[in-house]
This record gives C-alpha cells, sequence and structure tokens, in this order.
C-alpha cells in the first residue's frame, strides 16, 4: 500500500516512529494508503532543514526565487489530471471539480504569489529635507503553515506560495484526513528543484504534529486555515510567545435573497452556494434568508434543483455531490439533522444518508438536504455544520435581515442577490463579514483580501495581504 511520506530538508522521509495511519477513500469507506503518524521530532527535524536553508532562499534574487516557483505551477498544470484524480479520492469531491476549480486554482496561487514578489515594494516617508522614512520589509525566518481538509491543495498552496515567495522557509502540516496531494506535490518540488529545506512538510495529527509546530519557540509566525475551536487552541499558545497569527476560521453564512433579484440566477447560484463541494468550503451560503413575498416560489424552484443534484460516485463526469470527507464529519453532519428535526424544522428534502449501488455502497453519502421552520437563532442557525444542510427562513424589511444575518458569532462572508444598486451598496456596508458577494458566489480575484471578522478569523490573506503578513516590517529614519 503507497506511504505517504514526510517532506524533509529536499527528500521523502519516513516519520521517526516509523508509524503510519490509515488513509481513508471516504467514496468506499476503504483504507487506500498509509500517511506518516508524525510528531515533535519530525517538526524539530523539518525545522532544522528551513533554518539551514533559510540565509540562502531569503537572499536569494527575486526573479530566481520567482522562476523556481514558476516552475512549480507549471508542474501543477502538467500534472492536473493526476492531481485531481488524487484529490477526489483523497477528499470526496467530484473529480471534475477538482480539475476544473481547485488544481488549477493550486496553480494559481503558486503562480500569482510567484510574479506578485516582483511587483511587491515598499513604502518611503521623507520629512522634507530634514530625514528619510523608509519601511523595509524582510522574511520572517521559518514559519508555519496549518491547512485544512476540504479543498486540500488550493489551501496549502494559499498559504505556502506567499510565505516561500516572501523568502521564507516553511514547516507546513495539510490534514491528516487528505495528505495525498500535499504528497504528490512535494514530488514537484523534488522536481522543480525547490532547494532542499525551503519547504517541509509533515504529515500527521493535528494535536500531535500541528501544536508542535504551534509551540516551537523558533516558529515564530503561523498561518493557519481550519475550525474555530482550533484557532482558539492556537492563539493560545502561540499568543503568551508573541508570534504572528493568521486565522482563517470557521463560517455561517447567510445568503439573501431580495425580491428584485434576477430570479432564474438567484436560484442557480444559491443552489451551487450551497451545495459545491457537499457544502464543505467555509464559504457556503448555509442561511438562505428569502423576501417573503418571495419565498414559496423561490423555495419551489429551489427544491427542484437541489432534489436534481445527482449524488454519487465522484469519479462520475454527472455526479454533482459526492462523499463527505471522513466518518468523523459524516455522523457529525447527521447529528445536526437530527438536531434541526428537534429544533421544529421540517425537512424539504433529503435529509437521509445516501447508498448507492456498486463501488460506492461503504461511501460517507448524505442527500443535499434543506431545512425550514427554525428560528434564526436556534443552534442549527448558529453552529456551523460543514456539510451539504442548509436552512431557509422568510424575512419582511433589510432591517429584519440585516439583523438576523448578523446575528451569528461568525463573520467570513455574505450573499445577496438584488438588482437594487443601492440596496447592494447599503447592505454590503452593515452586514457583518469580511466578504460580500453580490448577484454571485465563488468569484475569486487573488489581489483581493481574504478572511473573516468575529470569530471567522483574525488577519487577511490574498495578494499584498499575505505578502505583509509574511514580512518582518522595519521603519528605517535617516537624518539628513
Ligand atoms: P480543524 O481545525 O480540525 O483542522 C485544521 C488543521 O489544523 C488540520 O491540519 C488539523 O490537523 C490541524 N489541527 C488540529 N488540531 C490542531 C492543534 N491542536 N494544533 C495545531 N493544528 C491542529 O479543521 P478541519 O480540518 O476540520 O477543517 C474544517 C474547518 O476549516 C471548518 O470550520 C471550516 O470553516 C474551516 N475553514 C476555513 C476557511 C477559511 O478560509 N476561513 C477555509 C476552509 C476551511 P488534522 O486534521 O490532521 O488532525
Amino acid at each position: 500500500m503507497q506511504k505517504i511520506k514526510n517532506y524533509i530538508n529536499g527528500v521523502l522521509t519516513e516519520p521517526v516512529s516509523i508509524h503510519y495511519i490509515d488513509n481513508i477513500d471516504p467514496s468506499t469507506g476503504e483504507v487506500y494508503s498509509m500517511c506518516a503518524d508524525s510528531d515533535a521530532r519530525d517538526v524539530e527535524l523539518a525545522y532544522q532543514a528551513a533554518e539551514a536553508a533559510f540565509e540562502d532562499w531569503a537572499n536569494m534574487p527575486v526573479g530566481n526565487r520567482s522562476r523556481i516557483m514558476l516552475r512549480l505551477a507549471e508542474l501543477i498544470e502538467k500534472n492536473t489530471d493526476k492531481l485531481a484524480l488524487a484529490e477526489s479520492i483523497d477528499q470526496g469531491k467530484p473529480v471534475w471539480l477538482a480539475k476544473n476549480g481547485e488544481i488549477p486554482r493550486a496553480q494559481s496561487n503558486i503562480h500569482f504569489f510567484a510574479t506578485a514578489i516582483e511587483h511587491f515594494s515598499s513604502e518611503a516617508h521623507p520629512m522634507g529635507n530634514h530625514a528619510l522614512n523608509y519601511t523595509l520589509r524582510t522574511p520572517i525566518g521559518v514559519v508555519g503553515c496549518i491547512s485544512p481538509w476540504n479543498l486540500p491543495l488550493y489551501l496549502f498552496t494559499w498559504k505556502i506560495a506567499p510565505a516561500l515567495a516572501a523568502g521564507n522557509c516553511v514547516v507546513a502540516k495539510p490534514s491528516e484526513v487528505t495528505p495525498m496531494t500535499a504528497y504528490l506535490f512535494s514530488e514537484l518540488c523534488i522536481e522543480a528543484g525547490l532547494p532542499k529545506g525551503v519547504l517541509n512538510i509533515v504529515h500527521g495529527l493535528g494535536p500531535k504534529v500541528g501544536s508542535a509546530i504551534v509551540a516551537h519557540e523558533k516558529i515564530t509566525a503561523i498561518s493557519f486555515t481550519g475550525g474555530t475551536k482550533t484557532g482558539a487552541e492556537i492563539a493560545r499558545i502561540a499568543a503568551p510567545m508573541f508570534k504572528k497569527l493568521s486565522l482563517e476560521l470557521g463560517g455561517k453564512n447567510p445568503n439573501i435573497i431580495f425580491a428584485d433579484c434576477d430570479f432564474d440566477k438567484a436560484v442557480k447560484e444559491s443552489v451551487r452556494a450551497s451545495f459545491t463541494n457537499q457544502g464543505e468550503i467555509c464559504l457556503c451560503g448555509s442561511r438562505l434568508f428569502i423576501e417573503r413575498s418571495i419565498y414559496d416560489k423561490f423555495k419551489e424552484a429551489y427544491i427542484k434543483q437541489v432534489s436534481n443534484l445527482k449524488i454519487g460516485d465522484p469519479l462520475l463526469d454527472d455526479t454533482k455531490v459526492g462523499a463527505i470527507a471522513s466518518k468523523v464529519h459524516f455522523d457529525k453532519i447527521l447529528s445536526y439533522i437530527e438536531l434541526a428535526k428537534q429544533e421544529g424544522g421540517t425537512v424539504l428534502t433529503g435529509g437521509n444518508i445516501y447508498k448507492p449501488i456498486g463501488r460506492c455502497a461503504n461511501g460517507f453519502f448524505i442527500e443535499p438536504t434543506v431545512i425550514e421552520g427554525l428560528s434564526f437563532d436556534c443552534r442549527t442557525n448558529r453552529e456551523e455544520i460543514f456539510g451539504p444542510v442548509v436552512t431557509l427562513q422568510p424575512f419582511d424589511t433589510e432591517e429584519e435581515v440585516l439583523m438576523m444575518a448578523n446575528s451569528t458569532t461568525y463573520g467570513l462572508a455574505t450573499m445577496m442577490f438584488t438588482e437594487n444598486l443601492s440596496r447592494a451598496h447599503r447592505m454590503a456596508a452593515n452586514v457583518k463579514s469580511g466578504i460580500v458577494w453580490v448577484n454571485c458566489w465563488l468569484l475569486r480575484d487573488l489581489r483581493t483580501p481574504f478572511g473573516g471578522i468575529k470569530q471567522s478569523g483574525v488577519g487577511r490573506e490574498g495578494g499584498l495581504e499575505a505578502l505583509r503578513f509574511f514580512t518582518e516590517v522595519k521603519n528605517v529614519c535617516i537624518k539628513l
């Protein structure tokens, strides 16, 4: 069986424990590879390699650094089919989604930051003819990047690309649930000629590997994407050590449908925003607020499209909803569907385990589920489910929907559908989230700041924000 090894100091290495964890294909429920069960000893080896590589990488002319990263981007593109298939098997998502969305985006992440760094500059503040201030931005050193299982290679590269481009060396940990594409990526790093030690990938469990990275006294910046609870634990350890922290956390995103929307577009985009990647995207719209005058009409059209989504084998081209990433997560989602019923919700479609016939009979599938009749502030509407479960609520006024949309502890993304420009601006200014999409969803420009407010995160990724995070800032004041 294939072994997913660590990538430390430029080579694929066994974990010190020589122990491996089962890696499961969620569409079949079967173990199909073994993932290194690393611990603090492997993190230390990775740190030592990164530390040794830092001087040369940080001082390499930017153009050379950029060229190596561009080679990596090219290799991702060349291997799109292989990586997409691996991502689909490892995570459960439809293979077409990985091929058309995630793997190309992983390529863009590397390409974007490889080129962005060549245009990255800092400010100067002349004080007349008395003095000159300039801002020096230098790499931090060895940084830690920890990523989740829902968009494995996409989110992994979204972190390591700006870190590397800015001249840092990285100790990275992908999720143990979906380690395969990060492993394949380490093979591409070797092929691209990335100098040894510049990137080190340590596989294993969060509480063993992730926490060792966070607690390492010489790793002084941590970029983390994952759940809010884990983010809080990371902050608890890192804050007293005064580490730089970027936390991209959970969401419970509202999707607001006004009566003046382009109806067909709103229905279609809302279905996509609800169930893409089985609803396992932090940006999915899980709470739909629909203006009362079109509530019944919208509900009918939306349910019709949702119940037509084909669920099943992720490797089939016409599958729209694949498998849930793990059994633990599958059980969690089902428990929330039960909770919704206990809280008085009515399941309009879905709500059940789905059992495909054949190859995927033992996989983790849940029907796309739509629930109505819940109060806006019940647990189902407050807590992140992170699966194919959506609730519908009617509203009467802008004030009311704003209050309901803003009522959770999260603040990642808001979607709204309206043809009224003034309303769109007004609402965008007043919703409490880091991202607002009007008449669209997941339309991304990598130059824009990305992140959440409240318990959805601290700091911003994307464009210059990421390059700023991964550099140390110094003001130099010279008396003339
Ligand atoms: P987790 O928080 O469970 O895990 C994220 C990563 O952190 C994994 O690599 C995990 O390791 C690791 N980890 C777990 N415990 C610790 C620890 N104590 N110290 C350090 N690292 C640790 O999140 P999930 O993987 O379950 O991902 C889903 C969550 O991610 C959802 O809440 C979702 O909203 C959020 N998310 C946020 C995004 C954003 O941009 N805001 C984007 C995508 C997802 P392992 O899994 O190997 O044990």
